[in-house]
């Protein structure tokens, strides 16, 4: 196979202190073409973390005594600029990622749109709050930053993941050190400098490279004070063992498993399994809450996957940067190999597995991880495509006859991100969507921009700890703190049998 490389030069170096510097690279292959080298990407040694996390370090304490409304105008001017480059940056996610050229401009467009919303939440951060004041005393209550933050960024939305962890955590006062993901650093890592450029030096530092080396070190190191990880429930443990030696706060955002619930109540509408199709497939499956397995009561299953095959069979796969591709190809050989190869296992197991929708171009499909929109019935409600989380193209569509049994099988998982109960009967659906254990639950919808950016996000049992999104974000990289005013002492108990117990 013939290797081309770009005319331009992408490069995501080492960003410490505001200054590029020179790294070993691996390149980044487009996934719509192995041979197509979009870029490099540097990676990074413990040494340059050791240096990124000192440079956070030194800037944090200027940079948290501006006050949160001068971050949030500086914040501001950074989104203006981010904002302008959107269009452009786009294609070059779409070439290191896949996705299609509208999926990759909200990704980018995150930048910007994330940074407002973070900046407009400025007066959250106003002051603190009076707890109690009376002759003897004043109580302050209020938040405050806590050092320096680490974010780890997974390949399926790179930016828009990596802001809604340095945003919430830069407008608090805190500097941040981001390691993106080494499938997809490249429009990441054009973001981040501009950002960088536009806040005083130090405030934020990028050290791309492999999780082993440059995320671990990261995780391990002791000025590090808060760790945002976003990726696989598996890394996320290591995440946590890793944050452990120093005792360090952390935000896990990490897989899910999600079911979808078409109740007896619900009609099969068009509308219907078109939103069923997009919460899918949409970034060629690989979104953390895209419905994951869907089941359907016994009265309307027929109907439901008739339709909804014939509506998977519309799905166009070609590269994201063809206006008539509707789905791109899956990111990188890993994931290829893991999605066709948990196809393969269930077929053999004797399933139903049906291979819809069109190739753009049947002669460049082998050239890139494209694979097309699969649906798979007549299944065990234990096989292994529906206890665990696929990231890609393929669902389960199983029938249940008792809908008690149908939010058992929902919560039957180690998963619990997000979730959707599909209904005509509103109040009944909000009660079903309140017994399943998961950080989200949409209402006859599923799927990227039902969990917008001001509602608390993150995920029950092994889809992480804590919520990110809005001002749960903001609560998650900051530290409370109480300030206790006594003017008048001499009520407190003294030494003796009433002393202070502790
Ligand atoms: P991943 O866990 O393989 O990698 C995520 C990041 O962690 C990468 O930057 C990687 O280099 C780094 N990393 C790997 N090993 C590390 C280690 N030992 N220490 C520190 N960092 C390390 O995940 P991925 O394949 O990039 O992303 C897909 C997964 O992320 C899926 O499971 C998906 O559901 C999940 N995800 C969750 C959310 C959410 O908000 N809950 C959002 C997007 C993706």
């Amino acid at each position: 196979m013939t290797t081309t490389r770009d005319t331009r030069a992408h490069l995501a170096p080492v960003l410490v202190a505001g200054r590029a510097r020179p790294a070993p690279g691996a390149p980044v292959h487009n996934p719509a073409r192995h041979g197509e080298i979009v870029g490099e990407h540097a990676l990074a040694t413990e040494s340059d973390v050791d240096d990124a996390v000192r440079a956070a370090h030194a800037a944090f304490g200027r940079w948290a005594r501006l006050g949160p409304h001068e971050r949030a105008r500086l914040l501001r001017g950074a989104a203006d600029e981010l904002g302008g480059l959107t269009a452009e940056l786009a294609m070059l996610l779409t070439r290191e990622q896949g996705k299609v050229l509208w999926e990759s401009r909200v990704d980018v467009g995150g930048a910007a749109y994330i940074l407002g919303y973070y900046a407009g939440l400025a007066g959250e951060l106003d002051g603190d709050r009076i707890l109690r004041e009376d002759e003897r005393v004043t109580v302050h209550v209020g938040r405050r930053p806590m050092g320096v933050t680490g974010v780890i960024v997974p390949w399926n939305s790179p930016v828009y993941l990596c802001f809604l962890g340095i945003a919430p955590a830069l407008l608090a006062g805190n500097t941040v050190v981001v390691k993106p993901s080494e499938f997809a650093p490249l429009a990441l890592g054009e973001v981040l400098a501009t950002l960088a450029r536009r806040l005083p030096e130090g405030v934020v530092n990028v050290v791309p490279g492999t999780g082993a080396e440059a995320g671990d070190a990261l995780v391990r190191h002791p000025l590090v004070r808060k760790v945002f990880f976003t990726g696989s429930t598996g890394t996320g443990r290591q995440v946590l063992a890793g944050a452990a030696g120093n005792l360090k706060n952390v935000s896990l955002e990490l897989g899910g498993n999600d079911p979808a619930l078409v109740l007896e109540s619900a009609r099969v509408t068009d509308t219907l399994v078109r939103e069923l199709v997009r919460g899918v497939y949409g970034n060629t499956g690989q979104v953390c809450f895209n419905v994951k397995r869907i089941y359907v009561h016994r009265s309307r299953y027929d109907d439901f996957t008739d339709r909804y095959r014939a509506a998977a069979d519309e799905i166009v796969v070609g590269d994201g940067l063809d206006p008539r591709s509707t789905m791109g190809p899956l990111n990188n050989r890993d994931q290829f190999d893991k999605v066709t190869g948990l196809i393969d296992r269930t077929r053999a197991a004797g399933a139903t597995v049906h291979e819809l929708g069109r190739k753009l171009d049947a002669g460049s499909f082998g050239d890139g991880y494209f694979l097309l929109p699969h649906v798979v019935t007549d299944l065990d409600p234990n096989a292994e495509l529906v206890t665990d989380e696929q990231f890609g193209p393929v669902v389960p569509i199983l029938p249940f006859d008792d809908e008690d049994d149908a939010v058992d099988m929902a919560n039957a998982t180690e998963f619990g991100l997000g979730a959707s109960v599909w209904s005509e009967d509103r109040d009944h659906a909000l009660d079903v969507a309140r017994r399943i254990q998961s950080g989200s639950v949409f209402l006859n919808v599923h799927r990227v921009g039902a969990s917008a950016v001001d509602m608390p996000f993150g995920g029950f049992k092994g889809s992480g700890i804590g919520r990110g999104h809005g001002i749960a974000a903001l609560e998650a990289c900051t530290e409370p703190q109480t300030i206790a005013d006594w003017r008048d002492v001499s009520g407190l108990p003294g030494p003796g049998p009433a002393g202070d117990a502790r």
